[in-house]
């Protein structure tokens, strides 16, 4: 049932347990990829994340590793490379928020989200970009947010380090397109609201509010983000690097 993309690719897909993440794996493992799906925390979700892409006939590995540590995050690769081989395709998607992100945080909330969102995708980057340079090959989709675009006027006592870390994943890797073409590619995606454990204590004021204000008049799906990310990644894309590809069914717009 794999498509021939991304036969004989690894691809490490971080945050892959659950969300967005898995929704990624699973389309990324249909092309034919071979898949590191790494979590920091719910084992028995990566676990099942695997489950399913065996029974769809694909292949992969769980790997531990909160990516916000360099060491831990380094270790994970040398594993993933003895297992099957360096990391053609990162997609680096782990991200938190808190409802404790507003006017009133903590700053060891601040360090936590800017500590996952932003030092998680340079880790995974820095880790992958020298083997991906010297195979001159590498493909890479960062997943940023609405909220790194624009502050949501829904929401303005929140999200004010979520959003900062999103920007600057955004910044990051524009930042990477440049310096590390035309060997690696690398894209940001940037969604709104989606359907996953991250959003599913949203009250169902604000959602409704939301989706009045989406022109596609729905919420997002995690395989409404997986298709955008296949697309980036894959040959379809090849002139395509250093952006920033929203899918918030219109929410947002870009000029
Ligand atoms: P989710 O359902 O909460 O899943 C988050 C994933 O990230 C889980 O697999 C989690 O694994 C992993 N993760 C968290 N901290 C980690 C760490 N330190 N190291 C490694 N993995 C870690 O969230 P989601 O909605 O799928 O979000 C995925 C990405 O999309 C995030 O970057 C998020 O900011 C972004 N996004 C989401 C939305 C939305 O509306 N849902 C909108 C825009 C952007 P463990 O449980 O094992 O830790």
């Amino acid at each position: 049932m794999a498509e021939e993309e991304f036969d004989g690719r690894v691809a490490l897909v971080t945050g892959g347990s659950r969300g967005i993440g898995r929704a990624i794996c699973h389309r990324l493992a249909k092309a034919g990829a071979w898949i590191a799906i790494n979590h920091s925390a719910s084992e028995d979700a990566a676990n099942e994340t695997l489950e399913q892409i065996k029974a769809a006939g694909g292949e992969g590995q769980v790997y531990r590793a909160d990516v916000s540590s360099f060491e831990a995050t380094n270790t994970m690769y040398d594993a993933i490379e003895s297992d099957r081989g360096p990391v053609d395709l990162l997609v680096t998607n782990a991200g938190i928020a808190s409802f404790n992100d507003n006017v009133d945080m903590a700053v060891d909330v601040w360090r936590q989200i800017l500590s996952v969102n932003l030092d998680g995708t340079f880790h995974c980057v820095w880790r992958a970009k020298d083997g991906m340079r010297e195979r001159n090959y590498g493909r890479i989709v960062c997943i940023s947010s609405i909220n790194g675009i624009a502050p949501s006027v829904m929401r303005p006592d929140r999200l004010i380090a979520y959003g900062t870390s999103k920007s600057a994943v955004i910044a990051f890797a524009r930042n990477c397109a440049t310096a590390f073409g035309p060997a690696i590619r690398v894209n940001c995606v940037a969604p709104g609201l989606i359907d996953t454990d991250m959003t599913k204590d949203m009250s169902d004021d604000l959602r409704r509010e939301i989706i009045a204000n989406t022109p596609a008049a729905r919420a997002g799906t995690p395989e409404d983000v997986a298709e955008l990310t296949y697309f980036l990644l894959s040959d379809a894309a090849s002139f395509i690097t250093g952006q920033t590809c929203v899918t918030s069914g219109g929410r947002v717009t870009l000029p």
